[in-house]
């Protein structure tokens, strides 16, 4: 940042944050804001860079005020429910220039805001994206093992990325749902170059190694006959790799963004 001087010929001002007390939208808040002082006369002058910087805060200022969300909660809220910006635009039916104006400094009206808790805050983690259910490392496992006995493969192979079980336990997750409204393991998948995998699958391949399968919820026979029924239909793991590639959710949904379980009766393969 370059210094500049007082036009008043005091030579160089400060820089400083100071508290600036204002009205916005009839409320009075206080906003802390980056100027540059004469240390001699008190001559303010803003500094350009923080004209962006000083919007959000006095915009954030109005929110906390009215008990809105800011900017960050929103984003934060948004980002803790695996949404892309699109996904929750489509999910509130608006606009996605409405919510990037907001997460970047645009204050929502009071409607809005609520329309935004509503699906941000309120918005169970066990939702559209685990299949109605909480997630259960040891029923992964269970069902791993019973898709391993089922097809005569070796799907928990040491070092191994899940690349392949990924496919079978999402096709099993998202027919059970489709089929009994409710998924299998409550697993949550994300939309990755490798096709549909386990959100999180780093953190979760060796818990999911090292899960006691015997503390699972037993397997119904209606959930044991959905994964036959995925076994038979994809007989090898190249099979079933290639079917989840061609499958529209997983092309539909952004890279990185989770696949919605409410889109299971949109599957094409099985
Ligand atoms: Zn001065």
């Amino acid at each position: 940042m370059k210094t500049l001087s007082c036009p008043r010929g005091h030579g160089p001002m400060e820089l400083k944050t100071v508290k600036k007390e204002m009205v916005f939208k009839g409320v009075d808040i206080v906003v802390e804001a980056d100027v540059y002082l004469c240390p001699e006369c008190g001559l303010e002058a803003g500094t350009p860079q923080s004209a962006g910087a000083l919007q959000l805060a006095i915009a954030d200022a109005y929110r906390a005020k009215q008990g809105f969300l800011t900017s960050n909660e929103i984003k934060e809220f948004r980002k803790s429910r695996h949404l892309t910006q699109h996904q929750l635009a489509e999910i509130m039916n608006i606009g996605i220039a409405s919510l990037k104006r907001w997460e970047t400094g645009t204050v929502q009206s009071a409607s809005m805001d609520n329309a935004l808790r509503l699906h941000l805050q309120g918005m169970p983690q066990t939702n559209n994206f685990s299949g109605n259910r909480e997630i259960s490392l040891p029923r992964i496992k269970l069902v791993a093992r019973h898709l391993e006995s089922l097809s005569g493969r070796k799907l928990l192979k040491k070092g191994d990325k899940f690349l392949f079980l990924a496919k079978y336990l999402w096709y099993a997750d998202f027919v059970c749902f489709r089929q009994l409204g409710l998924g299998l393991t409550g697993a949550s998948y994300a939309a990755i170059t490798y096709g549909p995998q386990l959100n999180n699958y780093r953190d979760l391949i060796d818990l999911i190694k090292e899960a006691d399968e015997n503390k699972a919820e037993p397997l119904s026979g209606e959930e044991l006959r959905i994964l036959k029924q995925v076994v038979e239909r994809f007989p090898e793991e190249q099979i079933v790799y290639e079917a989840a590639h061609r499958e529209k959710i997983w092309r539909e949904t952004e890279t990185g963004a989770l696949i919605s379980y409410t889109r299971a009766d949109e599957l094409t393969e099985i």
